[in-house]
């Protein structure tokens, strides 16, 4: 398919679209170069119009756990962030893609509803969110998912495969989160908020400020920020890509080139297997070229 016969099957669908777009403006890193072409359904139909291409497909939600090439992607990026819809139905609670998960918390707070209390402090869109299985504090998500609804089909909570910072739709490449049905538990407001609380107070202790990613690396049988410290790359920086030093597992972004975060992880990686014989894998996931 052409993007000239894409752009018409989109726009006789109503939806929104934007021309070389700037992923920077979209991720956490604030770096990135364009998109050939970004979309923004609206609806589940729109979402489903979108995906109707031989065209390669990347899709965003807040774009918190991803690093984009300068160089950019040449293809379409599904950004979710308009379809925001969330309802309430006795204990379930139904949320778009592009909810902001933070706000899933807290209606799910206002009607005492609950387990979400952990994702405080995580800034995901629900599709990015479940796709990523995103957690905390050995709790994660997939605890409280029903079912989840792609572009494609219904997937109950055991066929999404649920892994630690893993699913069946970081696998799928191309298939797209349009809505979360997530099932909570009722319980008492300050008991909600006695726990988020604590949460809190438990991440702000440990998270450093300034544009990250959050971790980078997975905690896979060993904790990645101990293993970087102790190969002595505590403020190591390349280009404006620095480790931080107050919790190894983030890199924060000072400049505005992706090229230099991709760098500096790669550089952690040989550092680390050099000196530890330990294979850091990334929790961060990539979209586009990146040159080796
Ligand atoms: C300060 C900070 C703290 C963080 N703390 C945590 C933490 O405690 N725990 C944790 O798990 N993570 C944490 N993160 C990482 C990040 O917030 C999570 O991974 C989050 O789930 C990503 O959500 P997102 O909407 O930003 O997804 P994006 O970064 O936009 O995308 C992440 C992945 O999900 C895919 N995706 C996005 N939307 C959809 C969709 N609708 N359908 C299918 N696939 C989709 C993307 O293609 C990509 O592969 C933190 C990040 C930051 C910046």
């Amino acid at each position: 398919m052409q993007l000239s016969e894409y752009v018409n099957a989109i726009t006789r669908a109503n939806v929104e679209y934007k021309i070389d777009e700037s992923l920077s403006n979209y991720c956490a890193y604030r770096t990135g170069g364009p998109a050939k072409i970004m979309v923004f359904p609206k609806s589940h139909e729109q979402l489903c119009a979108c995906t109707k291409t031989d065209i390669p497909i990347e899709v965003i939600g807040f774009g918190t756990n991803l690093l984009c090439s300068d160089k950019g992607f040449n293809g379409i990026v599904i950004n979710s962030c308009k379809m925001s819809k969330i309802t309430v139905s006795g204990a379930c609670i139904r949320a778009e893609c592009g909810a902001k998960l933070s706000e899933v918390r807290e209606i799910a707070e206002i009607n005492c509803l609950g387990g979400l209390e952990f994702t405080d402090g995580i800034p995901a869109s629900v599709g990015g969110g479940v796709c990523m299985n995103a957690g905390c504090f050995t709790k994660s998500l997939s605890e409280y998912v029903a079912y989840v609804v792609t572009d494609k089909a219904v997937y109950n909570n055991q066929s999404c495969d649920f892994g630690y910072r893993n699913s069946i739709f970081c696998k799928k490449k191309g298939e797209i989160i349009s809505s979360v049905c997530f099932v909570l538990k009722p319980s008492e407001s300050d008991i909600i908020q006695s726990k988020r609380e604590k949460f809190k107070k438990l991440r702000k202790n440990s998270q450093p400020h300034g544009k990250s990613c959050g971790s980078v690396f997975l905690n896979d049988g060993y904790f990645a920020g101990k293993i970087i410290d102790t190969a002595g790359l505590k403020g190591y920086s390349i280009g404006g890509a620095k480790v931080s030093e107050k919790h190894a597992n983030f890199i924060l972004n000072t400049g505005n080139s992706s090229q230099d975060i991709y760098d500096l992880i790669k550089f952690i990686k040989n550092k680390v297997y050099q000196t530890q014989n330990v294979k850091l894998k990334e929790e961060i996931k990539y979209i586009g070229i990146f040159d080796d």
